[in-house]
């Protein structure tokens, strides 16, 4: 299932030196590593002439695609290459030809004294081509504005809010550019059941108080969809956590643990035989436990 995802050009400056990551389709991991704050610079520590504007869109999984990961779609609007002309912005059977100007260069030099400088060239607008027939869809930008759709591989153990950068997915260069990246935001839906914490899955799991006075075997869901037995000791108290290893979040450093908080339970009606029950256990309470607060 693909999120929705509202994209638009992303000012991202180019000057920043971050570390560039190659990972073609894959998304690598960028996690959390940019603040919301303080305009860090994303992307290539070059600014490239030409490139294609950074774009962002936000990604809604469910709790368990998260934890196992899943391969989805991004769907977003935004500029793409034209598929009639495939980005070269020509008219079918045609082509462009050289700038007549800059002889294709894009640039023109200026002498000024000892000095000689390079300005791009006007008639091409520094792209060194001329367009005699252009593409009618696109009126020869090779850019068209419209719905697309860009696939996702997540990898298992990705978190809410973690931004996948999808390297040259943004969009489309101009003039030979290099296309820009796409930044995908995780929205995560949390579970009815289970509530992450860093790399442990934390559940909690009701218990009576026969369980808990008496001891029990207790079962308890996981996320794989089986259940593990936990033993629960005699004397239990509400709110005890108990570790299952290596059954909380996959991760590069391996799983985390599943740590299961249990819950005494007040039952809310009782059958004729509970009820009997229940008064003959207060009957023969030998204390109370409020005997240390003296009262
Ligand atoms: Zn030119
Ligand atoms: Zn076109």
């Amino acid at each position: 299932m693909g999120g929705m995802g509202g994209a638009g050009p992303f000012g991202r400056g180019g000057g920043g030196g971050g570390a560039g990551f190659d990972a073609g389709d894959i998304g690598d991991l960028l996690g959390n590593l940019f603040g919301r704050g303080g305009g860090q610079a994303r992307g290539p520590s070059q600014s490239t002439f030409g490139r294609g504007a950074d774009l962002e869109a936000d990604l809604h999984i469910s709790f368990l695609d998260a934890l196992r990961g899943v391969t989805t779609s991004v769907s977003l609007v935004s500029d793409a290459p034209c598929i009639d002309c495939q980005g070269a912005g020509t008219a079918p059977g045609t082509s462009a030809r050289p700038c007549s100007e800059c002889s294709g260069r894009g640039v023109l030099d200026e002498n000024q004294g000892f000095f000689s400088f390079s300005r791009p060239c006007q008639r091409c607008q520094g792209s060194g081509r001329l367009i005699d027939h252009p593409c009618l869809s696109c009126s020869g930008s090779g850019v068209t504005r419209r719905p697309r759709t860009v696939k996702v591989r997540l990898p298992e153990g990705v978190k809410d809010g973690q931004t996948i950068r999808l390297k040259g997915k943004g969009a489309p260069g101009r003039q030979g550019g290099p296309a820009g990246d796409l930044y995908v935001r995780l929205d995560v839906e949390p579970h009815p059941l289970f509530r992450r914490e860093e790399q442990h899955l934390r559940v909690t799991v009701p218990i009576t108080f026969a369980e808990a006075a008496l001891g029990a075997d207790v079962r308890v869901p996981t996320t794989e969809g089986d259940a593990v037995t936990i033993r629960i000791p005699e004397a239990t108290r509400s709110g005890r956590v108990f570790r299952v290893r290596g059954r909380g979040v996959p991760g590069p450093q391996g799983r985390g643990d599943l740590l299961v908080a249990v819950e005494v339970t007040v039952p809310t009606s009782l059958s004729a035989q509970e009820r009997r029950a229940i008064e003959a256990l207060r009957d023969a309470a030998t204390s109370s436990p409020r005997d240390a607060l003296g009262v």
